[in-house]
C-alpha cells in the first residue's frame, strides 16, 4: 500500500489523482490534501478520503474548514499557509508525493518531499523550470523516484531505454544508449489556425477553450501561447539530461500520440493515449507495475488521422522565448516563470492582451540581471525580483 500526499488536490491534476486513488483502496491511502481556496471541495475530499492533515491557503478559510470538518465529525489536523505545505509533504507517513499545484507556489513542499527520498510525482513543470539543477541533485542525493506526469515526458519516460528504473538511474547517458532526441508533441492550442493579425483581440476564454484536454486556467492559457511546450523543453532537459539541441517539438494536433524517442538507428518509439491524464497518473501512482486508469480505450477501428506539422515561431514566440533561456542558463528560466506566470494571471483579468505576454515576458527577460548563488534561496530571490519587474514593465506596454 503507498501512502499519498495529494498537492494541490483541489485542481484538474489533484481531482483526477484522487479519482484513480478512488478505484484502488487496496494500493493507495490518502494521508494528506492540500487547496489554496477551495473549501467546498476539500471538504467532500475530506469526508471521502478521511486523511490525516488538510492545508489551506489562509488562516480564516483554516477557520471555516475546521468548522466544518467538525460539524461532519471528520477529526483532522488543519493547517494554512506555505510553510503547511511543506508539513503536508514530509508527514514521516507519507511516502509519496503527488506535486499538483499550478506555478512556483509548488517548490518548496516538492523539493522538501524529494530530499526525504519519497517517490515525487511531478506535474508541477513550473518547480523543475525555475530550480531544475538543484531540483534534480536533491533526488538524486537522496535516492527519490521522480516520475513524470506531464504527459508528454511521461510518453518519454516510457519510450527511452530503461523505464524501469526510477530517479533517472541513466540521466545523461542517453545518447550513449542510442537516443537521437525527444520529440515532444504539441497540439498548438486553439489558436492555431486563427489570423495572426487576431491574435491581439482574443479573450480569456476562448483561450481556455482547448480543443483536446481540460485542464487548469494557467496551464490553458500557456499551451494557447504554447508556453506550456517551452516550459516542457526546459523540463525534459532536466528530467533526461539532454541538451537543447536533441529536445525537438513538433504540432500534432490530435494529442493521440504523447510524445517520441527517436534513436540512432532509425527506430522512432512513440506512446499514444486518450488526451486524459488518469493515464499518467495511474501510470506514476502503480509504477513499476500498470494499474487501470478508468481511462476509455483508444479505438483504431474509427478513423485515426494522425497529423504532425512543424512549429511557426511567429504565431508561438514564448517557444522561442524558452529555447533561449534554457540556452542563457542561470537565473533564466527562473525569471521566464516568473514573468509567465505574472503575465498569464494579467491577462486572465484582463489587465492586458494576449499578444503582450510573450512582450512582457521578453522584456522581464531582457531587463532582470541576477547574479545570486544558485540556492533555493538566491532562486527565490530572482522569482521574486522577476515578479515586480513584471509589475512595473508591464506600465510600459502600450494599451
Ligand atoms: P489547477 O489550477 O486546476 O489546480 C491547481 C491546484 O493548485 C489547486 O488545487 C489549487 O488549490 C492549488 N494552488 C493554486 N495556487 C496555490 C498556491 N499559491 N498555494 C497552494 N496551492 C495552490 O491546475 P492543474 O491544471 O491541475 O495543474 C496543476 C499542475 O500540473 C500545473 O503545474 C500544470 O502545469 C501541471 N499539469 C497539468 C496538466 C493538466 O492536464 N491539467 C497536464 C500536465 C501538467
Ligand atoms: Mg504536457
Amino acid at each position: 500500500m503507498r501512502h499519498i500526499c495529494v498537492l494541490g488536490s483541489t485542481g484538474s491534476i489533484g481531482v483526477s489523482t484522487l479519482d484513480v486513488i478512488r478505484a484502488h483502496p487496496d494500493l493507495f491511502k490518502v494521508e494528506s490534501l492540500t487547496a489554496h481556496s477551495n473549501i467546498e471541495l476539500l471538504v467532500k475530499q475530506c469526508a471521502e478520503f478521511k486523511p490525516k492533515m488538510v492545508v489551506i491557503g489562509s488562516a480564516e478559510a483554516a477557520n471555516r474548514l475546521n468548522d466544518q470538518l467538525k460539524n461532519k465529525g471528520l477529526i483532522i489536523t488543519v493547517e494554512h499557509g506555505a510553510d503547511a505545505l511543506v508539513t503536508a509533504s514530509t508527514l514521516s507517513s507519507v511516502d509519496t508525493v503527488m506535486a499538483a499545484i499550478v506555478g512556483a507556489a509548488g517548490l518548496l513542499p516538492t523539493i522538501e518531499a524529494a530530499k526525504l527520498g519519497k517517490r515525487i510525482l511531478l506535474a508541477n513543470k513550473e518547480a523543475l523550470v525555475m530550480a531544475g539543477d538543484l531540483f534534480m541533485s536533491a533526488v538524486s542525493s537522496s535516492g527519490a523516484e521522480l516520475l513524470p506526469i506531464d504527459s508528454e515526458h511521461n510518453a518519454i519516460y516510457q519510450c527511452l531505454p530503461d523505464a524501469n528504473s526510477s530517479n533517472g538511474g541513466s540521466r545523461g547517458q542517453y545518447s550513449s544508449l542510442g537516443v537521437k532526441e525527444i520529440l515532444l508533441t504539441a497540439s498548438g492550442g486553439p489558436f492555431r489556425n486563427h489570423a495572426l493579425d487576431q491574435l491581439k483581440e482574443v479573450t480569456p476564454d476562448q483561450a481556455c477553450a482547448h480543443p483536446n484536454w481540460v485542464m487548469g486556467r494557467k496551464i490553458s492559457v500557456d499551451s494557447a501561447t504554447m508556453m506550456n511546450k517551452g516550459l516542457e523543453v526546459i523540463e525534459a532537459h532536466h528530467l533526461f539530461g539532454l541538451p537543447a539541441e536533441q529536445i525537438k517539438v513538433l504540432i500534432h494536433p490530435q494529442s493521440v500520440v504523447h510524445s517520441m524517442v527517436r534513436y540512432i538507428d532509425g527506430s522512432v518509439i512513440a506512446q499514444l493515449g486518450q488526451p486524459d491524464m488518469k493515464t499518467p497518473i495511474a501510470y506514476g501512482l502503480g509504477w513499476p507495475l500498470r494499474i487501470d486508469a478508468g481511462v476509455k480505450e483508444l479505438d483504431f477501428t474509427s478513423a485515426h488521422d494522425l497529423s504532425f506539422e512543424p512549429v511557426d515561431l511567429n504565431r508561438f514566440p514564448c517557444l522561442s522565448l524558452s529555447y533561449d533561456a534554457l540556452s542563457s542558463g542561470g537565473f533564466a528560466p527562473t525569471i521566464l516563470n516568473a514573468a509567465n506566470e505574472i503575465a498569464v494571471d494579467l491577462f486572465l483579468n484582463h489587465g492586458i492582451r494576449y499578444t503582450q505576454i510573450a512582450e512582457l515576458v521578453e522584456r522581464v527577460l531582457q531587463q532582470t540581471q541576477v547574479s545570486g548563488a544558485m540556492s533555493l534561496e538566491g532562486i527565490l530571490e530572482a522569482d521574486s525580483l522577476a515578479r515586480q519587474h513584471a509589475q512595473t514593465l508591464v506600465k510600459g506596454l502600450s494599451k
